[in-house]
């Protein structure tokens, strides 16, 4: 017949070091990561270490910082060496290609050669606008393309009206290290971007009353794909819109996600943070 044993010294402290090691588990805080915004554009903000407080005050722990020109590059360098939670991607947005020629290209090489880029972006086509010839556009994107894909970095895709040439493009040169980032996008664009192993980036514009269609498409998409944004300081959420966007509204964002697939926003922050993680830091 068993019978019990007094629990020794040893086993007590076990026990007593697992029970405080779940209580500091279940008060880990939420964190957000903004994997879009534009913090150091020229007249951006004024007040960007106040916007970085917010951002902190709001449990945003890592922003990427999309730079599309010299100064914007310049700044946002600085800035990371400042606050090293800021992280630097940069390209030629597709309205900056016309008349960029190739000289911030050679920019953006040279960063990505120095390893102070952590990704490529934001560089695609947008159709919506067409006052950028759209060769310009083709030929950037294609040349960014294989600029991340040569260095294995992740790239950041901008898409609008023109998603079959993105998928032309990016099926000659494969690479399955990307996003769309601000997807607004119909259910077929989606399926195809997944189908390439592609992440979708949701920014605030999931948020807004007329939305409905978009977050329609938000139901069908794995919670694995799916990173958040703010788009900063353009796209404020619905709450806020009119006003300048910040990546402290990002929790926005992941509320209205949290609320599609039926989680709780801790859950939302945690797994969308880990799926950024993934896209940005594990080579
Ligand atoms: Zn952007």
């Amino acid at each position: 017949m068993a019978f019990l044993k007094p629990m020794s010294k040893k086993s007590l402290t076990n026990l007593a070091w697992h029970a405080k090691n779940s209580l500091i588990k279940k008060r880990e805080k939420m964190e957000f990561l903004d994997s879009h915004a534009h913090l150091t554009g020229e007249g951006d903000y004024d007040n960007l270490d106040e916007i970085i407080k917010n951002a902190k005050n709001a449990n945003v722990t890592k922003i990427v910082n999309i730079c599309t020109d010299l100064g914007s590059l310049d700044r946002g360098l600085k800035l990371s060496k400042k606050y090293d939670f800021i992280y630097v991607a940069a390209a030629t947005t597709p309205h900056g290609a016309d008349n960029d020629k190739d000289v911030f290209f050679q920019d953006v090489k040279k960063a990505v050669e120095e390893n102070k880029l952590i990704a490529v972006g934001e560089t695609g086509l947008d159709y919506f606008y067409g006052f950028e010839k759209k060769e310009f556009q083709r030929l950037f994107f294609k040349n960014y393309l294989k600029l991340a894909k040569d260095n294995n970095l992740p790239l950041i895709i901008h898409a609008r009206d023109a998603f079959e040439d993105i998928f032309k493009i990016a099926d000659e040169i494969e690479h399955s290290k990307a996003v769309l980032h601000c997807f607004t996008g119909t259910q077929m664009d989606a399926k195809k971007v997944l189908d390439r192993g592609w992440y979708i980036s949701f920014s605030g514009i999931i948020t807004f009353k007329n939305s409905e269609s978009l977050r329609e498409i938000v139901k069908t998409i794995p919670i694995e794909s799916i990173l958040i944004e703010t788009d900063s300081p353009l796209l404020a959420p619905q709450s806020k819109r009119g006003k300048k966007n910040e990546p402290a509204n990002i929790v926005e964002t992941a509320k209205v996600i949290a609320d599609i697939k039926n989680k709780s926003l801790d859950e939302i922050a945690k797994i969308t943070f880990e799926n950024a993680n993934k896209f940005l830091f594990i080579k």
